[in-house]
């Protein structure tokens, strides 16, 4: 008989919470403009850290090791991303942390937050290249940090709708913690809003649209790490406090804007999935207001300005 991880895991994998952030050019982007930011010290460390890396995708490594779940992508194969994955078989909750969207600060979340959520993980990539920590080595951690900077701040990665969904015809967004946490262990979410669709196709979903359709509208002329690195001086990206207390400072942020992002959707017929132990929320239509992704594409982009900077500052913390 199967255990229980076992089960848990294929379950997860068949179906994996959150699609890629920010698609590969936002994360590639950021972390281009992130080393220019960076102290002689810092940079010396990361170039170290990562002489001879083979595969030149520090930012996206860990979307491809997810792909090698799927039997897909560059990492198939690859025998540090097996060994990775076989030490981390929960890897690909790492990426996210599924708070209501009332939520006031990550600390609030009690049932929501996870030892593998994507604070924790930053927290622990952190704590292993200071050096108090050999969970695993420091390629490796660069390379998850460096990639969760930038999911952390993409809202939808720190938010989820919660639905009652009494009458699927009328699915009630709930956004109270403790309205949210029985629809939580009955899984009645929208997973960071990979459930909710605006059109018929199959990128017609809210999560999409904010890892790439906002970010494709951000580059109207020249290139993103241009774009990005021209912004830097206009936005105040510091956080303050220790280094270990940075990403749930940034998961707040995230989970506020989150809820001004769900704002004034209509939320239409919802289907459920009812194939499983308990129905699931398989797509709830929505109705996006008028002009939604102009208004919210300054925002992705102040974010991914934000994420940039801060991964610098990161890894100038550790390494002044
Ligand atoms: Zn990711």
């Amino acid at each position: 008989m199967k255990s229980f991880r076992h089960l848990l895991l294929t379950l997860l994998c068949a179906f994996p919470s959150h699609s890629y952030s920010w698609a590969d050019q936002g994360h590639t982007a950021m972390w281009e403009v992130a080393q220019s930011l960076l102290t002689p010290q810092a940079k010396q460390r990361v170039d170290a850290a990562l002489a001879g890396d083979k595969l030149d995708m520090t930012a996206v490594w860990l979307d491809r090791v997810r792909d090698v779940g799927k039997n897909e992508g560059p990492l198939v194969g690859d025998a540090e991303a097996a060994d990775f994955i076989k030490a981390f078989p929960f890897h690909f909750t790492w990426h996210y942390v599924d708070m209501p969207l009332d939520v006031k600060s990550y600390q609030a979340a009690t049932g929501f937050t996870t030892r593998d959520d994507v604070v924790q993980q930053i927290n622990l990539c952190i704590t292993v290249l200071e050096g108090k920590s050999a969970k695993f080595d420091a390629r490796t951690a660069l390379r998850v940090l460096v990639h969760l900077v930038g999911d952390i701040h993409q809202p939808m990665h720190c938010a989820s709708g919660f639905f009652d969904v009494t009458d699927p015809q009328h699915p009630v967004l709930q956004t109270a913690l403790d309205k949210c946490l029985p629809l939580k262990k009955l899984k009645l979410e929208d997973r960071g809003g990979n459930q909710l669709f605006f059109g018929p196709e199959k990128y017609d979903q809210m999560h999409a649209l904010w890892d790439f359709e906002l970010v494709k509208k951000l580059v109207v002329v020249g290139s993103l790490p241009k774009i990005l690195k021209d912004a830097l001086p206009k936005i105040n990206t510091t956080t303050p406090g220790a280094i270990h207390t940075w990403a749930e400072q940034w998961a707040g942020e995230s989970v506020a804007l989150a809820k001004a992002a769900y704002a004034g959707i209509e939320f239409g017929p919802c289907k459920l999935n009812t194939t499983g132990k308990g129905p699931k929320i398989e797509r709830i239509e929505i109705k996006l207001p008028a002009g939604y992704a102009d208004q919210q594409k300054s925002v992705a982009g102040a974010q991914l300005v934000k994420a940039t900077a801060r991964m610098a500052a990161v890894l100038n913390a550790i390494w002044p």
